[in-house]
């Protein structure tokens, strides 16, 4: 078997994943109260379409589109509106929410089904649009505006994205393997979408079970959907990475996978494109690894959208004494979160808890070079940030700073400790500003 990875940079930290990788994803019960997010989505927020006092149906629209890049918002429970307020979500960004207190006895709706195969690609691009799929790999971006192919591009693969490469995350593991013919249906519908029959799923060596299972069920079905073991490296769950991995293209800088003629969609992402062309179910619930050294259970929990950190805490035995960093998401593109109470969002694929700080004292910089040999974008991260720490955005936007990735390789190779990352965020925020 061969294992193809990306060229340039890259690191191998410890994946972290036997903490939660054999745990079989659990149903949370329904809190009693959800915060749901209108931002849940790259792109504009939604519109909120409900205030204090309605009632809410599980799968009901609650917050509109309000753009072509936007995505609509439905309630992940039966119940009634407490209150619209600002909150926080796990990005820090502050955002609309309806806070919603779940009636004691939830609907068991979405069980009648529809056969997708009789529909149109454009139905079932309306279908994915009206539900309110994104990307749940953490990008978050509107899978419609994804699989709409604009007149005059082409596209010959679909690529999916089982590399999960984030230490301790598991959820997109566990969904290949408890849920195969589910995702290989996800696959084909959105296959349709796009009308290509070029598809391979990229995974990575630590999960060969994966590969196995889903490349004899695919065989097992006559679908055309390859599976590609990959060799373990960080970031390879990055776009352009996995394209550079699977199909050797080179995604330039500026462009999108569609340049090249890929569509990259991630696992989570198939899921919930089966479940709404399947039962016409939208995006209210996802699984979310619940893991680290300072939780005494890890897990991997389904979850409604806008369930507060907290309560998946306490699902997963609660935290342990030595709790310091809660992290939203992975530890190398995470967030560190203050408030437990940080609603989960579409994006939210993990929340660990960890009994150290991610961001260590740090030091001047000593010259090593190692960041700039570690970057998969072949980027100089020492002089980017020296000129962002003094105020030279546009010679940081010079040397590339908008195609950081935001992967954190430079950072963890880093003797010094610099918070680059940090940096590159502040700089692209600032740099923008000043243009
Ligand atoms: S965070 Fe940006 S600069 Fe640092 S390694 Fe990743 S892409 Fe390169
Ligand atoms: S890795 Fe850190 S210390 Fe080494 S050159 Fe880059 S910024 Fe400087």
């Amino acid at each position: 078997m061969k294992f193809a990875t990306f060229g340039r940079g890259g690191v191998h930290p410890d994946d972290r994943k036997g903490l939660s990788k054999d745990k079989k994803i659990e149903k949370l019960p329904f809190p009693d109260e959800l915060i749901v997010s209108m931002s849940q989505h790259l792109g504009a927020p939604a519109t909120p379409l409900k205030k204090k006092g309605d009632r809410v149906e599980r799968g009901e629209v609650i917050g509109s589109a309000s753009s072509y890049v936007s995505s609509p918002v439905h309630s992940p429970a039966d119940g009634v509106v407490v209150d619209v307020r600002k909150v926080r979500v796990p990005s820090g960004a502050v955002a609309d929410a309806l806070v919603i207190k779940c009636d004691e006895t939830q609907s068991d709706g979405f069980k009648e089904e529809f056969d997708w195969k009789k529909e149109s690609p454009e139905s079932l691009l309306e279908t994915v649009k009206s539900l309110g799929i994104v990307g749940m790999g953490g990008a978050t971006f509107p899978t419609a505006v994804k699989l709409s192919i604009p007149m005059g591009k082409k596209v010959d693969a679909l690529i999916i994205n089982g590399v999960e490469c984030e230490p301790y995350l598991t959820s997109d593991y566990r969904l290949m393997m408890e849920r195969p013919e589910e995702i290989l249906e996800g696959i084909m519908a959105a296959s349709r979408i796009i009308s290509t029959s070029n598809i391979i799923i990229g995974i990575e060596a630590n999960k060969m079970d994966a590969v196995e299972l889903l490349s004899s069920l695919s065989e097992k079905k006559g679908y055309p959907i390859k599976v590609q073991p990959l060799k373990m490296k960080y970031p390879q769950g990055d776009e352009k990475q996995l394209i550079k991995a699977i199909l050797n293209r080179e995604v330039p800088s500026g462009k999108l996978p569609l340049d090249v003629g890929a569509v990259v969609c991630n696992i989570g992402t198939t899921y919930a494109i089966y479940e709404a062309v399947k039962f016409h179910k939208p995006l209210i619930e996802r699984v979310c690894t619940v893991s680290g050294e300072s939780v005494n259970e890890p897990k991997n929990v389904f979850a409604p959208i806008g369930t507060k950190f907290s309560d998946l805490i306490a699902y997963a035995g609660g935290a342990k004494d030595d709790l310091v960093s809660l992290i939203a998401g992975g530890p190398m593109m995470g967030f560190a979160v203050a408030d437990p109470d940080t609603p989960m969002v579409k994006g939210s694929g993990g929340v660990l808890m960890l009994p150290k700080m991610l961001d260590d004292v740090s030091f001047p910089c000593v010259l090593c070079g190692k960041c700039v040999e570690h970057c998969p974008m072949g980027l100089m991260p020492n002089r980017m940030f020296r000129n962002i720490k003094y105020g030279n955005y546009q010679a940081a936007m010079d040397l590339g700073l908008m195609d950081c990735k935001e992967c954190g390789c430079c950072a963890y190779t880093c003797p010094s400790h610099l918070p680059l990352v940090q940096g590159f965020k502040l700089g692209k925020k600032l740099g923008r500003m000043k243009k």
